[in-house]
């Protein structure tokens, strides 16, 4: 089992005050904090190895390929991906996504249908919209969900027809924190010859990809959500796809040869990785991967739905409140208002006492309209909050929520 007290020992962060209180992070869903050996692992790429990678053949180059490649093969593993070739690094999920649509989207046939949810973040709807503007031919559908938040998968069978030419959905929900049937629903888009990019940014916090299991054709995640440094992403796509892509950007360490007669690319995966990525960071990432796997990711999961499930039982109690995503299957969030009281007012009084919630409409606008709200307050959790932090986020609500409704 695990050891919250060493835990949380070893992130710096949570030992800082804000307000004067000590911090309470319910923030997980927007970014996790970071644990020391993550941070060392950085701080040693940029003390030690901090070398352009695949330039050079001296040794500090060398070591700091070696290190990118070494994650590679790490997220490779991780995920269940057959081959280094589909593991594309990118600066997150948002680029990972607008890569697959500017790239893959262009092969798409004419009049070509994209199928959507209302419940996806603007990284998973601005992308398809900017194909569908460069291509006015194509256009996008969208599934409902029903009042618990679970995806109408009727709707979605009945969305297709012989133009449907792609799916693109969230694997978990970052407002809802439904966990959607994603195998279901990639199994039911192959059956119709449709690919699906899954958007696991909320997903692979709490539980690992699996990639060959799901099926899926492209899959997408974020390293700050888990545990690991800022601006690094994950692309998995199936290298049947990859192959046939053209090129997102370009620029150095994506070409085989430039020359002013034409130019030719590298193989997979560097002919989507142009320019010098963030190859530290890339290079820190196993360590996330490491935290995660020496804690288990189940239970990690199991941790993170006590807590979930003990929140929303207090949540429940206070009058006026209303829980937005009530799914069996629901992950570590809860998006939530109180009669007569503004979002955006209740987190600032929250954070005078030092607790971090999130406000807004979580870059999920769409969904918000769908829920009639403009904004939610949103607690979300990982393997480092306690069941007493739950309690004196509970106490914050009940000594601010009289103050706000005057
Ligand atoms: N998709 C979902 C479901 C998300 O929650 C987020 C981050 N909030 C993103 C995409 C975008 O991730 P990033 O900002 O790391 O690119």
């Amino acid at each position: 089992m695990i050891d919250i007290d060493k835990i949380r020992s070893e992130f710096p962060i949570l030992d800082r005050k804000v307000g004067g209180k000590p911090l309470i992070y319910l923030d997980n869903t927007a970014t996790s904090q970071t644990p020391r050996s993550v941070v060392d692992a950085v701080v040693s790429g940029y003390c030690h190895s901090k070398a352009n990678v695949h330039r050079g053949v001296h040794t500090l180059s060398q070591e700091a390929t070696e290190l990118q490649e070494e994650a590679r093969r790490r997220v490779r593993d991780y995920i269940g991906a057959s081959s280094i070739e589909e593991i594309v690094f990118t600066r997150g999920t948002t680029e990972s996504i607008n890569l697959v649509a500017a790239s893959f989207g262009s092969l798409f046939p004419q009049n070509g249908e994209i199928i959507l949810t209302v419940m996806e973040h603007h990284s998973n709807i601005v992308p398809w919209q900017l194909l569908c503007t460069r291509r006015p031919d194509l256009s996008i559908k969208v599934v409902d969900i029903d009042d618990r938040g679970d995806l109408l998968l009727d709707q979605y069978r009945s969305l297709f027809n012989e133009h449907t030419c792609m799916v693109s959905l969230c694997h978990v929900s970052n407002v809802l924190g439904t966990v959607n049937p994603v195998k279901e629903i990639i199994a039911y888009a192959h059956s119709k010859g449709v690919p699906v990019l899954v958007d696991g940014a909320q997903a692979s916090p709490h539980m690992r990809p699996d990639v060959a299991d799901l099926d899926c054709d492209f899959y997408v995640f974020s390293s700050h959500k888990m545990y690991g440094p800022t601006g690094i992403g994950v692309l998995y796509g199936k290298k049947e796809h990859l192959l046939r892509m053209p090129p997102y950007q370009g620029g150095g360490e994506m070409i085989g040869h430039v020359s002013f007669s034409g130019t030719t690319f590298a193989d997979l995966p560097f002919k989507f990785e142009a320019g010098t990525p963030d190859y530290i960071g890339i290079g820190a990432f196993p360590k996330a991967l490491d935290f995660i796997e020496a804690l288990g990711i189940d239970n990690i999961s199991a941790h993170e739905a006590e807590l979930t499930r003990y929140a929303e039982e207090r949540l429940r109690a206070i009058p006026g409140m209303r829980i937005f995503g009530e799914s069996e299957h629901k992950s570590a969030v809860i998006s939530f208002d109180v009669d007569g009281v503004h979002p955006y007012d209740l987190g600032m009084l929250l954070d005078k006492l030092g607790i971090a919630v999130r406000t807004g409409h979580h870059c999920a606008q769409p969904l918000m309209e769908r829920l009639g709200v403009p904004g939610t307050v949103r607690a979300s959790f990982a393997v480092y909050n306690t069941m007493a932090e739950i309690d004196a986020f509970i106490a914050a609500l009940n000594r601010v929520l009289p103050i706000l409704r005057g």
